[in-house]
């Protein structure tokens, strides 16, 4: 066998095409296989596929997966077919080690997408010797073809979240599936307008916005509104999470609030007051127990704080209901603004608050895919577009079947 049968095989190529030349370059460490037919060969036409003659050919050259150090290149006169049935016009053939339109081969591809799972995009290209702008090209066709292949018909319950893209200025909003703890849609911005654009894309991957039971949210306006115009029978869920933070901003900010009056007394106390009790160190729950024998209304806040939490964990939709309405009775008439801010939030959703009992539903998932998400960032030193950090989210949390050659 000699070298070119020997990779016509390797490469998988089959007649009428074969390997014509290998060339290597010691100097540029480069691999350069050239591909050709014989002459007189016919290809199958692209649109109805009978055999067709060559009409004319085009040079193109991609990059292959490397053979040692050597970087390899394809090149191939790719013919361009004349098929007999005159409608079908002169097409060019599909070539079987590349797709239409890019530089690399499959395999180099496939290479590609498992690097960018395990590193960053820069630090992958740089291992390549390709400029990230290539990377981020064969990612987002993979994404996206991916994604066009992907149904959504069986989505019943969704959670969203945003999440900020570049420095805190711009966010992008992210659709799950919680059920199946999927990430279903990203798009940028955090407005109502983002839902509807979830929805859109629902529809696209045969799902019906009619039949989402559930969403679970923060309290934004914008997703309530959002929810609201979508998704006509979305049961909404408030994040337990989002609520109980709500409630620790307040208590914090009546902390930092009282520590500038009572300095030597407050000494130690703000992570003992953001703490769950049974998470205190000892000298924690001292501070605590001090602090709580004084009038200070950072302790009232955080009696309220630990009444709050205390209504998840209910045995019931109904009692749950009756720690709501007594913890509200208290919150709303205690003399703290910080609390009563919240005691205002919570009569405000109050509905979507207690839907927790019947959906179980909470954001923490989606938050820890937030914090990859965020860390995947400041790996990569930030994203140049919002479309990276998106596909980047994608590739993370997408579930996405690449369909990739192995
Ligand atoms: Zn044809």
């Amino acid at each position: 066998m000699n070298s070119e049968s020997l990779f016509t095989v390797a490469l998988g190529i089959t007649p009428p095409l074969h390997v014509e030349g290998v060339e290597f370059s010691k100097e540029n460490k480069r691999l350069d296989i050239k591909i050709g037919f014989q002459r007189g060969a016919t290809f199958a036409c692209p649109v109805c596929g009978t055999a067709a003659p060559v009409h004319d050919t085009s040079e193109k050259t991609w990059r292959h997966l490397n053979f040692f150090q050597f970087e390899a290149y394809l090149t191939a006169r790719v013919p361009r077919v004349k098929c007999p049935n005159a409608d079908h016009g002169v097409k060019q053939v599909q070539v079987p080690w590349a797709r239409a339109g890019s530089g690399f081969t499959l395999l180099f591809e496939a290479l590609v997408m498992a690097l960018v799972r395990e590193m960053p995009v820069k630090a992958a290209a740089a291992m390549l010797g390709e400029h990230d702008t290539r990377i981020w090209r064969v990612i987002d066709h993979y994404v996206q073809s991916a994604r066009a292949q992907a149904d959504y018909s069986e989505v019943r319950r969704v959670g969203m979240d945003e999440t900020s893209a570049r420095r805190g200025q711009d966010y992008i909003s992210l659709f799950f599936d919680m059920d199946e703890r999927q990430l279903l849609f990203g798009t940028a911005g955090h407005d109502h307008e983002t839902v509807k654009a979830f929805t859109e894309d629902l529809k696209a991957h045969n799902g019906v916005p009619e039949n989402i039971t559930d969403a679970c949210l923060d309290m934004s306006k914008a997703f309530i509104k959002g929810v609201t115009e979508a998704l006509p029978n979305a049961e909404i869920t408030f994040d337990p999470f989002h609520l109980i933070k709500h409630m620790n901003d307040a208590l914090s900010q009546v902390r930092a609030e009282e520590a500038k009056f009572y300095p030597e007394m407050m000494k130690g106390s703000r992570y003992a007051f953001l703490k769950n009790p049974e998470n205190l160190t000892p000298k924690q729950d001292a501070t605590l127990h001090r602090l709580c024998g004084y009038r200070l209304k950072t302790a009232r806040a955080y009696l309220l704080k630990l009444a709050l939490q205390d209504v998840y964990f209910a045995p019931s939709h109904e009692e749950a209901t009756i720690r709501l309405k007594n913890w509200y009775s208290r919150a709303i008439r205690c003399q703290i603004k910080q609390v009563r801010e919240v005691a205002k939030t919570v009569k405000n959703h109050w509905h979507g608050i207690l839907s927790w009992f019947n959906s179980q539903l909470s954001n923490g998932f989606l938050e820890a895919v937030n914090g990859l998400i965020q860390a995947a960032k400041r790996r990569a030193r930030g994203y140049r577009t919002t479309k990276n950090l998106i596909n980047m989210a994608y590739l993370i949390a997408g579930k996405l079947d690449f369909r990739l050659p192995t």
